[in-house]
């Protein structure tokens, strides 16, 4: 038997070669057969020899080394083997394997080693010897006379291999579980290896996606695409911080998914990126989560800033921690401003410590509210209503509360509390009744009501309206009071009759409400009862009135008619319709146009006027009628007006002038004729004055030279024959000489008179002073006989005129002056002025004995006197004259006068 050569070691193979001294002899059967030997048969006689350079080195190797012999026996073992095996190599010798080890039976190795036997070929193999739990790596070479088996221990190698794998596992099941994919890009080639997860995130088989770039570039989200490849870029550019980009990549369900990619590079020896790998996390879960986080965040925040009042939160140290918008609206504060104050900032007085207290009750009690005034940055307070409720927020005790604007429900009740005291003073002190009458039949009065109807409150307050109605007003009023309480109506209006405590009637304008609860329940009736007899009575005689002025209207001898505000007659007199021949018909409700279509554009806008209160009138106006014919109208519109003061129509008072207009014009012809005929006889008049001035001239100029004779031959027989005379022929001698004086005295004012006029009328500048000084010096002797006076006024002015007329003016008034004196009396004359603008009026009054009224023009006609010639001598002449020169010169005369008093002689004359 040959020896077998063998390795030690690997990589030491066919290095060392070794020739076993022994021959190996397997037994052919089964292990079981395999027959053990005792220590001693099988120790082979030469292992006492010294040993070979050879079995030194197979000492010293590292792999154990056993030899058998053909039954198993233990004909060789290195030290490296039996440390292996546990025991020292010399004890095993000699020894068979199935009895050392009889729990290798059965085992793989047992099994290889009787195979390897069997078929004489090499077996090389690893396995657990599981009775050891220990790895063992077999090297088994078969001989016919054994086996010699090199056998290394892997355990500690298995386990870290079965570590890794199961690391391996782990981190695959991981990167399976995690659904992580993953990616490696030669940046080199721009080819890319997706792993299965990464495909499988999109929806894909792994056979789906070829390993190329453009099967992510062509998936990642347009919009995102730009974003995500500049991220790439700038990492491969400059590799830290760590890669983190996040991108949508489209599903093959066309979906879009985020996708968190983390990655790493990788260099060359020059620095130079080649590799970059990486990972792909569907973070789309994340992002929605993140977007519903976000959805939430928004939807409270905005619900807090539409909340319509103020939201707070703050901890129990009073640090606000949130509020909306409307809370830095509301007080003006800046949210830095808010962040440093205390929720008792925004309070004032005593309701700090109010809500001191109660924010102190939320924190222990869990929840309070309170009214206050909320008190902004400008100082406005603002009533407010505020609730507060204690939270763990973050692991803090919090308070969150609204506060809500209660201003307005503050003016409420103000308004209300306002309300119900007037309605409390107002039912009392109201002087239309008022009564309350609950459901239940309490009733509550007040004085006005009492004093209607006579009683005292007490009294009637005892009393249902049923014993204060008279009978046959009760059915009508219940009706009235059931359609309330059904609902049907829920205020009701009407007029009754109540019976006065002394049984009289009142009439009474009652209107009802009934006041329901919030659920609709009747609560009271509440009655205000106006007294309304006396216009009740007023009605009735106002309707009378009506009747009566209709009546009136319609018999009134003038054209009235009544129209309304639409002009609609309501009522016209017979005289109307006659006058236009309208017949017996009734226009009531007509339209006067309708009546009248002619009428005109500009009479319409009359009516209108007077409809607007306007009173208008003409005294003759022409009517074109629709027969062509004109009538005259004299007309006048008035608006009447209702009794609330408002106009209701007009009335029109109307006369057809038509006959009296034709008469007038009939008249004004006659009058023009007649003015005519008057012109021209007061032409034929002046030609006839003239003449008769003239012949009065003449006469008296005429009548003077015989006159003369009579006189002078009268006073002839009268001086030189007078004793030649009786008695009686003495006595008519004197009275011809003394009638024929005053003959030549009346022929000589006569002629006065008829020669004014007949010269031209000087103009001239006539000093009125002067003419009076003269006139009054030459009666100045005769006026000293009676002990007259004479008064002046000074600086009498300068008047334009004629020097002889005004002589003769005032020479006979101041003759007059001087003669009609009261017996007894001298007389005392003023002559006075007054300038009026271009006129001057001169007054020469006397104290004499006046004239009565009725003469007071007469007198200044030719021969009127009012005395006899015995009383005061005269002709009756000088006022005559007077009259006559002063209006020759354009002036005026005339006399205010007593009797008994005295007169005054008024000259009005032109001043320049
Ligand atoms: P006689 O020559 O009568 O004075 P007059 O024409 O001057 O005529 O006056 C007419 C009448 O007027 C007088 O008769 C006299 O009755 C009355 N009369 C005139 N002047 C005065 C006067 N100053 N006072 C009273 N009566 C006067």
């Amino acid at each position: 038997m040959s020896m077998r050569v063998f390795t030690t070691c690997r990589g030491l193979e066919n290095a060392y070669t070794y020739k076993k001294p022994y021959n190996f002899s397997f037994s052919t059967q089964a292990e079981g057969a395999m027959k053990s030997k005792s220590r001693k048969e099988t120790r082979h006689p030469e292992t006492s020899t010294p040993k070979f350079q050879a079995e030194k080195v197979l000492e010293t190797v590292s792999d154990g080394i056993v030899a058998f012999d053909a039954e198993m026996n233990y004909i060789y073992v290195n030290p490296r083997g039996g440390e292996m095996l546990g025991r020292i190599p010399e004890d095993l010798i000699g020894r068979n394997y199935w009895a050392e080890y009889p729990e290798a039976k059965g085992t793989p190795f047992a099994e290889a080693y009787v195979r390897a036997f069997k078929t004489q070929q090499p077996i090389i193999f690893e396995d657990h010897f599981i009775p050891w739990d220990r790895w063992f790596e077999n090297r088994i070479y078969p001989s016919e006379d054994g086996l010699t088996i090199l056998f290394t221990e892997i355990t500690e190698k298995k386990r870290a291999e079965q570590a890794l794998n199961e690391a391996q596992a782990r981190l695959t099941l991981a990167v399976r579980s995690a659904n992580v994919g993953l990616w490696d890009w030669d940046l080199l080639t721009n080819k890319v290896y997706y792993s299965p997860e990464w495909k499988s995130q999109l929806g894909y088989a792994d056979h789906e996606i070829t390993n190329d770039f453009s099967e992510w570039e062509s998936r990642v989200h347009p919009d995102d695409l730009e974003h995500a490849k500049a991220t790439v870029s700038r990492y491969i550019q400059r590799p830290y911080p760590d890669f983190q980009n996040e991108f949508r990549m489209r599903h093959k369900d066309s979906s879009y998914r985020w996708i968190l990619a983390q990655a790493s590079i990788h260099m060359d020896e020059n620095g130079r990126p080649i590799r970059m790998i990486g990972s792909h996390i569907d973070i789309t879960q994340r992002k929605l989560a993140e977007e519903q986080i976000q959805a939430e965040r928004d939807f409270s925040r905005n619900a807090l800033n539409s909340l319509p009042g103020v939201f707070y939160m703050y901890d129990e140290d009073r640090k606000f921690l949130r509020w909306n918008q409307n809370f830095e609206k509301v007080t003006g504060y800046s949210p830095e401003e808010i962040f440093h104050m205390s929720p008792l900032d925004f309070f004032a007085g005593d309701e700090k410590n109010l809500l001191a207290e109660r924010i102190q009750e939320v924190f222990s009690v869990g929840v309070s509210q309170v009214e206050a005034d909320f008190i902004s940055k400008d100082g406005g307070h603002t009533p407010y209503f505020f609730t507060g409720h204690s939270i763990h927020a973050n692991g803090r005790k919090c308070l969150v509360g609204v506060g809500v604007d209660i201003s307005e429900r503050k003016q409420a009740e103000h308004a209300l509390r306002e309300s119900e005291k007037k309605f409390r003073s107002m039912f009392e002190a109201a002087n239309v009744g008022k009564s309350l009458t609950s459901i239940s039949g309490e009733i509550s009065i007040n004085r006005a009501f009492a004093n209607m109807l006579g009683y005292t409150r007490d009294e009637l307050q005892k009393k249902n309206w049923q014993e204060l109605t008279p009978i046959k007003d009760i059915e009508p009023t219940q009706t009235i009071l059931a359609s309330l309480m059904s609902g049907r109506e829920t205020a009701a209006r009407f007029n009754k009759r109540y019976i006065h405590k002394n049984g009289s009637h009142i009439w009474a304008d009652v209107s009802v409400v009934l006041q329901r609860d919030e659920q609709g329940q009747p609560l009271h009736f509440i009655t205000t009862i106006i007294d309304i007899t006396e216009r009740k009575q007023a009605t009735e005689a106002l309707q009378r009135n009506a009747q009566v002025l209709r009546l009136f209207v319609q018999h009134s001898p003038a054209a009235i008619a009544m129209l309304d505000h639409e002009m609609k007659y309501i009522v016209a007199s017979h005289r109307y319709l006659v006058d236009y021949d309208l017949g017996e018909q009734d226009l009531t409700g007509h339209s006067h146009y309708e009546v009248f279509p002619e009428i005109p554009e500009d009479w319409r806008e009359v009516h209108r006027r007077c409809l607007a209160g306007v009173v208008e009138k003409s005294e003759e106006d022409p009517f074109p009628r629709k027969d062509g014919k004109i009538d005259w109208i004299r007309w006048e519109i008035h608006p009447w007006y209702e009794r609330e003061g408002e106009i209701g129509g007009i009335i029109l008072f109307s006369e057809v002038i038509t006959q009296r207009k034709l008469a007038e014009e009939e008249i004004r012809k006659l009058n023009a004729e007649l003015e005519q005929r008057v012109l021209e006889r007061t032409a034929q008049l002046q030609t006839a004055n003239k003449e008769l001035e003239s012949f009065s001239y003449s006469i008296s100029h005429d009548l003077r030279a015989p006159l003369r004779a009579i006189n002078g031959f009268a006073a002839i027989i009268a001086r030189r024959h007078r004793t030649n005379l009786n008695e009686e022929g003495q006595h008519y001698v004197d009275n011809i000489v003394q009638a024929s004086d005053r003959m030549g005295l009346l022929i000589d004012d006569l002629l006065t008179y008829s020669r004014l006029g007949r010269s031209r009328v000087r103009r001239e500048k006539i000093s009125l002073s002067a003419l009076l000084d003269q006139i009054t010096r030459e009666m100045k002797g005769r006026l000293d006989e009676v002990g007259g006076t004479v008064h002046i006024d000074q600086d009498l002015p300068t008047a334009m005129g004629d020097g002889t007329l005004l002589n003769q003016v005032f020479g006979n008034l101041l003759e007059n002056a001087m003669k009609y004196t009261k017996a007894g009396i001298p007389p005392e004359i003023h002559v006075t002025y007054q300038t009026n603008g271009d006129h001057i009026v001169v007054r020469v009054s006397d104290n004499g004995i006046g004239i009565p009224a009725e003469y007071q023009e007469k007198i200044f006609n030719v021969f009127q006197r009012l005395h006899s010639d015995e009383e005061y001598p005269g002709t009756g002449i000088g006022l005559a004259t007077v009259r006559k020169a002063v209006e020759l010169l354009g002036g005026r005369v005339w006399v205010e006068s007593t009797v008994g008093e005295g007169s005054t002689f008024f000259i009005e004359l032109r001043m320049e």
